[in-house]
């Protein structure tokens, strides 16, 4: 599915071209695009995203209400046994190593960012266990957009779109960092996470009912 023919891009012609127009288009169809884990400041927002690593964010909403009545400051993290942390997360998966990188991640928000979340991407990575993708997610729901978020459906959408080659998710964020304009880089990745979603599934992409068949060189229309 992800490779097209010289063909089909002759078709939609270059990615330049069609980036404003595949912009415009999801953002009527999925105007209510916005990030699915519920949170209420910014250290929930962290730790949710953090949580939602190899997991759904369904699953990850399930579990923070419950977590974020008990831990409010980063010292509260710090302040229960290991296995109690564990255990309260346990359900979100690899529970074990995301403990450590909360406990982690909390005890250098105390000792180095006065329990404040930073906002540069710079500064958010080098908390542990939080890697780029996370930094980004983070960095954009707080307004300080300096990336764009590659997961694995901005991945696939990127690809089928004709709009990076590369399968590194850091290439791909290099290369639509080159394409999309800079005042949509917060919204894009919501825009293919929610079309995927909805529309372009892994397995069986719904290219009938897409809005950017005309512009995609792997419509199965054609
Ligand atoms: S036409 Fe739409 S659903 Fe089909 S591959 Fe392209 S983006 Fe995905």
């Amino acid at each position: 599915m992800r490779s097209f023919v010289p063909e089909a891009r002759k078709r939609v012609g270059p990615k330049r071209a069609r980036i404003v127009r595949i912009l415009e288009r999801l953002l009527v169809e999925h105007a209510d695009a916005t990030i699915a884990l519920t949170f209420r400041n910014e250290l929930e927002l962290l730790v949710s995203v953090m949580l939602s690593a190899q997991t759904t964010d369904v699953n990850v909403n399930r579990v923070t209400p419950a977590l974020f009545r008990k831990y409010r400051r980063p010292e509260d993290y710090l302040a229960v046994p290991v296995e109690e942390l564990e255990n309260d997360i346990r359900p979100t998966g690899f529970f074990r190593q995301k403990t450590r990188s909360l406990r982690g991640t909390m005890k250098m928000l105390v000792e180095e960012f006065d329990g404040q979340v930073p906002r540069t991407l710079d500064e958010l990575t080098r908390l542990p266990g939080v890697a780029r993708k996370t930094a980004n997610v983070v960095a954009s729901e707080l307004g300080h957009t300096q990336g764009i978020v590659v997961d694995t459906h901005v991945r696939r959408l990127s690809q089928r779109l004709g709009l990076t080659k590369r399968d590194d998710p850091v290439k791909i964020e290099r290369d639509l960092m080159k394409i999309v304009p800079r005042e949509y880089w917060g919204v894009f990745p919501h825009l293919l996470i929610w079309h995927g979603r909805r529309v372009c599934l892994a397995r069986r992409p719904r290219c009938e009912e897409c809005v950017l068949n005309d512009l995609c060189p792997s419509s199965r229309l054609t």
